[in-house]
């Protein structure tokens, strides 16, 4: 038989896999629950929830190609050896995988198994990621190649196998405490398809305008990075439909109308889905380890638990960084800007080193996906050394973002009846804070210790040396049709700038 392994691709169409195995003969789809894998740091009952919830969904879809999903529970080497005693295994067919580091160890085992056992391994090629990709020259020409192919059609009918499924192991039994967040976002298809449908036909219209406040993004954003991070829906899927959006409002709209903006905002960042995750493809290290070394000086010996647990739990006394955290953690979801602030919270004005944090909202982020988080995370850090450093002024964004304290009200009710012209400095008005906690450090004089340190160590000889050859390696470039890079790339200009937002 073959077997398709489904991993973070739940989903029946525009799977090369599923329907590769199916044309070549009887097949058995397979989901591996695998304990070991959510012993790691960066999981959360919220996933397995959704994780659960997708499943199901998964082997709905399944029946109606004949197939009915397969759940075994254990190390992949174990449920191959299992079941190739059991039924001769013709071919595993699956995804290229660019997940952590603890599942790129494990596919490093299962080819090694695989090739003892003479059974060819099928991984397809499952976004615009490029396995080996030698350099980033072309990769945007690429990414656009593989996003224009046609989705792969659902397969008519399949001849099944027939396999019993093993009981998913509960929360307990996995040592993971049920914290499950009360207004996530649950799992399927159907949730992906109703999300997308409509942002495309309503929310979406104001998305440029409106991404960057926790107030409107909710409803604004397309919300589908959860329902992409478990493969739901294929990236290529959604970018299909947005071109076919991008043409209609063309055809439909004037100059200047906000949906033009927003369309192309959207189909960029649906790139840079891709283009951060190649990141981490390239250099799986970047996990554990600073993108640039010259920075293993800035942090490391630094670790405040105290500041660490008033960031995490959302009592850092300032309004509109709690109101994030709390917000993300019943929700599993915050936007770009405002995940951007809290990393930038605890890397500059708590100096703390963005391992930790990183776990914490790996856990947090019901859409977490690696090669975006771990590339996000040094990006807002401080640590890549060839971006812009970006130190938000909590107190500034909060004005800016929140100008009403509608959002903080919302997280915050210990500050509920402040008026707006107090809601976000509390600290500077008597009483008027209740039992919310006075700031943990002076914003200003936190913010400026953090600059200086981060521009000195910039300023050092070796450093510019060390971010030219990262540039080459992981920055984004334009193509010229001769293939050669358009520009020359340039990082000096921006990483000189000292942008605090
Ligand atoms: C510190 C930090 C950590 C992050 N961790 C994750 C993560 O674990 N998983 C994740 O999917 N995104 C992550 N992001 C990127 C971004 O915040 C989310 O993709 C976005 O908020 C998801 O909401 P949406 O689906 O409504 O996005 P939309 O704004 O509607 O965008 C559509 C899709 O484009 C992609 N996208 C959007 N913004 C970015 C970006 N800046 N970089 C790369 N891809 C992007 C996502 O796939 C997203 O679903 C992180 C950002 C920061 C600053």
């Amino acid at each position: 038989m073959n077997v398709v392994w489904f991993k973070r691709d739940l989903r029946i169409s525009d799977h090369d896999p599923l329907a590769s195995a199916i044309e070549s003969g009887a097949t058995l789809a397979l989901y591996i629950f695998e304990p070991a894998l959510w012993q790691g740091k960066d999981l959360d009952s919220r996933h397995y929830h959704f994780l659960q919830e997708s499943l199901t969904d998964l082997d709905i879809q399944l029946k109606k190609i004949n197939l009915r999903l397969t759940i075994k529970v254990g190390d992949v080497e174990d449920v191959i050896k299992q079941l190739n005693e059991g039924f001769h295994i013709k071919g595993v067919f699956s995804h290229q995988e660019t997940w952590n580091d603890w599942t790129h160890q494990r596919d490093k085992r299962v080819a090694k198994l695989l090739g003892q056992l003479s059974i060819p391994w099928h991984q397809f090629q499952q976004n615009g990621v490029i396995r080996k990709l030698e350099s980033r020259n072309g990769w945007a020409m690429r990414w656009h190649q593989f996003m224009s192919n046609a989705p792969i059609k659902v397969p008519v009918c399949a001849q099944s196998i027939k396999v019993e499924s093993d009981n998913m192991p509960t929360l307990k039994e996995i040592g993971i405490p049920n914290t499950d967040c009360g207004y996530r976002q649950t799992g399927g298809r159907d949730m992906a398809l109703t999300l997308i449908d409509s942002f495309f036909s309503m929310r979406g219209e104001r998305y440029a305008k409106e991404m960057s406040s926790p107030v409107t993004a909710y409803e604004s954003c397309s919300r589908i990075s959860t329902y992409l991070a478990f493969g739901s829906l294929s990236i290529r899927e959604v970018y299909q439909l947005a071109l076919q959006k991008k043409k209609e409002i063309y055809v439909h709209t004037v100059t200047g109308s906000p949906w033009r903006q927003s369309i192309r905002a959207f189909m960029s960042r649906l790139r840079w889905h891709c283009h951060f995750i190649q990141k981490l493809e390239d250099e799986p290290t970047i996990e554990f380890k600073n993108l640039h070394s010259a920075t293993d000086t800035l942090r490391e010996l630094h670790f405040d638990r105290e500041h660490f647990d008033a960031w995490q739990t959302g009592r850092t006394g300032y309004p509109f960084v709690d109101a994030c955290m709390r917000a993300l953690r019943a929700t599993g979801w915050l936007n770009f800007r405002m995940r951007a602030m809290l990393v930038s919270f605890a890397s500059y004005h708590l100096w703390l080193h963005w391992r930790e944090p990183s776990l914490h909202l790996a856990r947090m982020f019901l859409d977490y996906e690696p090669g975006i988080h771990y590339a996000q995370i040094q990006m807002q850090s401080g640590t890549t050394g060839i971006n812009a450093i970006r130190i938000y002024n909590p107190i500034k964004q909060g004005m800016d973002q929140d100008p009403e304290g509608i959002f903080i009200k919302k997280w915050v009710p210990e500050l509920s009846s402040l008026p707006k012209t107090e809601i976000h400095t509390p600290w500077l008005f008597e009483h008027s804070g209740g039992t919310y906690p006075a700031p943990i450090v002076d914003e200003k004089s936190a913010r400026r210790a953090a600059s200086s340190k981060i521009y000195a160590l910039r300023r050092s000889p070796t450093f510019k040396k060390i971010s030219t050859k990262i540039v080459e390696k992981h920055a984004s470039r334009k193509q010229s049709a001769k293939g050669k890079p358009k520009k020359k790339i340039a990082f000096t200009k921006s990483w000189k700038q000292n942008e605090l937002f």
